[in-house]
């Protein structure tokens, strides 16, 4: 937000001072003015608008407050279970063989922002065009971040509507990140984000998110019939087992994690 260099600012700050005297002087819990601390003030100014003093330019934000009643729905049987399988770069898996995947439009910012950084590394540091191009890298981040909210949201809710259980696994993040050198993807999924998403989406409407044991081997056992291999590499895309099951890798692992569910929430019912 831009200001201009009206005296509505000077006006401002005088009225906020004198009331902060006057409540001093007249309710008697109000203490003594203070100056905004060096240290933990927010960096904030209010003002008002007086003959068009302020010229807005960017962002806009608007605040709401309102009240409404617990939306928490009645736990209700559960019927229409889906599993899900995460892999990697943003991309999950259902049980039910479809797939879902940050749209095109993501990419593209990403290749944007990319582009935008390596403009930034030949930049003079401290230099104006450093700055501006600093800007530009932040709001493509920005940019990026608010799309995969986006798409979270969309994909969430529209699990939340059409099953009354979703299965995933509980994944260890941290250990993910750290001994598989898949750290970016993981934590660019905003996995966490999603699961606590679908968390509540599916709560507001009486339904369950089942979490999976992390040490649980999805992907290694098949889900046809039951049998767990020894070894399985994360380069063999396709799960074939002695009993005739071909399937792609992640779909087995996300029938695996629903039927893993579907025991938990028969155990706990
Ligand atoms: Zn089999």
């Amino acid at each position: 937000m831009k200001l201009d260099k009206t005296n509505v600012t000077i006006t401002n700050v005088q009225m906020h001072l004198e009331s902060a005297f006057h409540k001093f002087f007249r309710e008697p819990f109000a203490g003594f003015p203070r100056f905004k601390s060096k240290k933990s003030s927010r960096k904030s100014y209010t003002t008002n608008v007086v003959n068009g003093n302020i010229f807005l330019e960017g962002k806009y934000f608007a605040s709401l407050l309102f009240c409404c009643e617990n939306q928490t729905a009645e736990k209700r049987p559960a019927e229409k279970f889906i599993g899900i399988d995460f892999a990697m770069q943003g991309m999950c898996v259902f049980s039910t063989g479809k797939r879902a995947e940050y749209p095109m439009f993501y990419r593209n910012t990403e290749k944007k922002l990319a582009r935008e950084q390596r403009k930034l590394s030949r930049c003079q540091k401290g230099s104006q065009n450093y700055k501006k191009q600093k800007k530009r890298v932040a709001l493509c981040h920005e940019k990026i971040r608010n799309q995969r909210k986006d798409f979270q949201h969309k994909l969430s809710a529209s699990l939340a509507e059409s099953f009354d259980a979703v299965c995933v696994e509980d994944l260890n993040l941290k250990g993910m990140a750290g001994g598989l050198h898949l750290g970016k993807g993981v934590h660019d999924n905003g996995y966490g984000l999603f699961l606590s998403m679908l968390e509540y989406k599916l709560e507001e409407r009486g339904k369950y998110l089942i979490k999976v044991d992390r040490y649980f081997a999805s992907s290694k056992i098949c889900s046809v019939c039951r049998k767990k291999k020894e070894e399985l590499s994360l380069s063999d895309r396709i799960y074939y087992c002695e009993c005739g099951n071909r399937m792609d890798r992640d779909v087995n692992a996300a029938v695996n994690i629903m039927n893993e569910g579907k025991r938990i929430f028969a155990e706990c019912a």
